[in-house]
């Protein structure tokens, strides 16, 4: 029972948001991945009407919607998207949709994502672009702090900055990281042995596996990432929690 716990849909497939989810409907049955987080993106070209509709007939894709924090209706966007699309969770990029996650809408969305009850995924890959507009793991720590009330998921497990994302998860309950796209992305350099060590230290709770799909493949993504696992000492039930359990915890599936 394996979760891929971030992922979005491929615009290249046939260009719908329907073409698109039948085609990862089948790439994770075809991997023996149960259940996948679609991450809307507001920069692809489906809204989030489109994309709703397009997930929905699959018991596979869930979804996660993605919401400008300085749009004037940011909180109804999020409120009708999780009521009335079946939306499950917010998704935040402060790079792609160029908002500061120390400004006061970004705190103000994130607290109401608490109200509703809902996960706040944060992409938190520090690429060059991010790195420039003040890329900073105490920025990220600072917002969980002021949200206690928020489950937040900090994606990519903050890349290079991993082990002090994991100092600060340490501190803040309500927060929860995935491992998508670092993984692979540093897969021959030491950064993936601290991955570990993080999880370990985290005995292996509160991180999620991913793909990051489709930046990566479904099936090569899965295999790769068990096989680095494997060759950095997890065992089975280590293995377990970060591929399937944590997920299904978090999210209280209990249809898998
Ligand atoms: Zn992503």
């Amino acid at each position: 029972m394996i979760v891929d716990a971030h992922l979005h849909l491929d615009e290249t497939i046939d260009g719908t948001a329907q073409g698109a989810a039948k085609e990862l409907d089948t790439q994770l049955t075809n991997a023996g991945i149960s259940r996948a987080i679609v991450l809307h993106l507001e920069s692809q070209p489906w809204s989030a009407e489109e994309v709703a509709k397009a997930i929905a007939p699959y018991k596979s894709l869930k979804g996660f919607i993605n919401v400008h924090p300085f749009n004037k209706d940011a909180k109804d966007k999020l409120k009708a998207g999780i009521d009335e699309l079946g939306y499950i969770g917010l998704k935040l990029h402060p790079r792609l949709q160029e908002f500061k996650i120390d400004h006061e809408k970004t705190l103000e969305l994130v607290r109401f994502a608490g109200e509703l009850n809902i996960p706040v995924l944060f992409d938190a890959f520090p690429d060059g672009t991010h790195i420039m507009q003040g890329f900073s793991p105490v920025k990220y720590a600072e917002l969980a702090k002021l949200s206690p009330e928020t489950r937040i998921i900090w994606a990519h497990m903050g890349g290079h900055y991993v082990l002090d994302f994991m100092m600060l998860a340490k501190r803040l309950p309500n927060v929860y990281m995935d491992c998508s796209y670092s993984l692979l992305y540093y897969r021959k350099s030491s950064i993936i042995k601290d991955m570990v060590y993080a999880m370990r230290s985290m005995k292996f709770d509160r991180i999620f596996y991913g793909s990051d799909y489709p930046d990566r493949s479904i099936m090569e993504t899965k295999n790769s990432s068990i096989t680095i696992f494997k060759e950095l000492g997890l065992n089975e039930d280590e293995l377990t929690k970060i591929m399937s359990t944590n997920a299904i915890n978090f999210f209280k599936w209990t249809d898998l």
